[in-house]
């Protein structure tokens, strides 16, 4: 045997061994060990009344180690964030819809005015109960902060989702929370799209909460982005966004998402059979869009006195005169379609959004 095969083995084994345990670890969830540490600090606050800076810091360290919220036994921020990339990749592969509730608690600042802080803390107990009560297993309750919740549910499309945040509603709102009464919620749902990164995501879900409010409260209320009027039909091809496409800089990367999503929106009508009109439509929409988005990336540019702007505006004026030239087609019902398929995934989208603009990413003031 060759002298090297034992240690090498032995290494071998203590990998395999070191893959195992951390996969047990993480399938059971948090390590017992933070848990019982946390409950020690949490006993040893009580006990002197008093919440000394440093305890409270080790508590928050603690906690966000645990993943878990100390009041509600919620998942925090952070453990979220990590579990929902990987739903999001998995619902990617598997092509399977996923979609995310948000739920903020109607008026709770008077539920503290009136009744007390601690009586408020109640009601947030009650909330994720009454959440729970509701949801599969595999639906996962999220504080994200104060009286706002998310719920992730998985292997769920939009309409399955509102469906399961009316009974969430229901559920919360026939609550009786001692000395306190009913409270009720505002939902928002949204459907994730593919290559949506998680703060898109989670922001049409809020913006859905939003409009709850507006009408009225104690509703739920759809994302109205991913409401049937774009969803057609599988598109001809589907351009996908990847983390790997980011600039860093919030308005690049959120208008660069934002032409995917109208290009695959385009690409969802772009079939011989459909009508012109919806076709036209989503073109000038696409087109709006890519002259604003342009035009603000000229200005960032300029301001980052970026030596290749001449070049790089001279680029974008001839992809806007192609864009128009389809649009004129199109109106006169003589779209060449493997031309505008080629142009949004070639020109405009690979040539240009992932190309040329990765020239400048470096000189962004972020
Ligand atoms: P809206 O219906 O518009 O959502 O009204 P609101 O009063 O719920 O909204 P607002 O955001 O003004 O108030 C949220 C309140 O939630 C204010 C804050 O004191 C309270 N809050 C946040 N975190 C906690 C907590 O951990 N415990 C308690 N008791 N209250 C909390
Ligand atoms: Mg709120
Ligand atoms: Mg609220």
């Amino acid at each position: 045997m060759h002298p090297l095969w034992i240690p090498a083995t032995g290494l071998v084994c203590a990998a395999v061994g070191l893959a195992l345990g951390l996969r047990w670890t993480r399938r059971r969830g948090p390590d017992p060990r933070i848990q019982e540490r946390l409950e020690a600090l949490e006993r040893a606050r009580d006990t002197a009344e008093l919440a000394n800076l440093e305890l409270q810091e080790a508590l928050n360290e603690l906690e966000q180690a645990a993943g878990t919220d100390r009041l509600t036994g919620a998942w925090n921020r952070r453990r979220f964030e990590e579990a929902a990339q990987g739903e999001m990749a998995l619902a990617r592969r598997r092509r399977d819809p996923v979609s995310l509730i948000v739920l903020d608690l109607d008026h709770f600042k008077r539920v503290n005015d009136t009744h007390g802080h601690a009586a408020g803390d109640t009601v947030l107990q009650g909330a994720v109960e009454a959440l729970r009560g509701v949801l599969r297993t595999s639906d996962r309750v999220v504080r994200w902060g104060g009286e706002e919740f998310l719920v992730l549910a998985p292997a769920t499309p939009l309409a399955g989702a509102l469906a399961l945040a009316e009974k969430a509603r229901a559920a919360l709102a026939e609550r009786e929370h001692p000395g306190v009464g009913s409270v009720t919620g505002s939902l928002g749902v949204a459907e994730h799209r593919p290559g949506e990164m998680l703060e898109a995501w989670v922001a049409r879900a809020d913006a859905a909460v939003y409009r709850a409010k507006e009408g009225g409260r104690n509703r739920v209320e759809a994302d109205g982005e991913s409401g049937p009027a774009l969803e057609t039909g599988r598109p001809l091809l589907e351009i996908l966004w990847e983390e790997a496409y980011a600039s860093g800089h919030a308005t690049i990367d959120t208008q660069h998402q934002k032409l995917f999503q109208l290009a695959n929106a385009l690409l969802a009508v772009a079939g011989p059979e459909d009508s012109h009109q919806e076709l036209s439509l989503r073109l000038r929409t696409l087109l709006a869009h890519t002259a604003q988005h342009f035009h603000d990336e000229e200005a960032l540019l300029t301001q980052a006195r970026y030596p290749d702007l001449p070049e790089h505006a001279a680029e974008h004026q001839r992809l806007l005169r192609a864009a128009r030239g389809f649009l004129a087609d199109v109106e006169a019902g003589r779209l060449d379609l493997a031309a505008l398929v080629a142009y949004l995934a070639f020109d405009l989208v690979r040539g240009h959004l992932l190309t040329e603009d990765r020239n400048y990413f470096q000189h962004l003031v972020k």
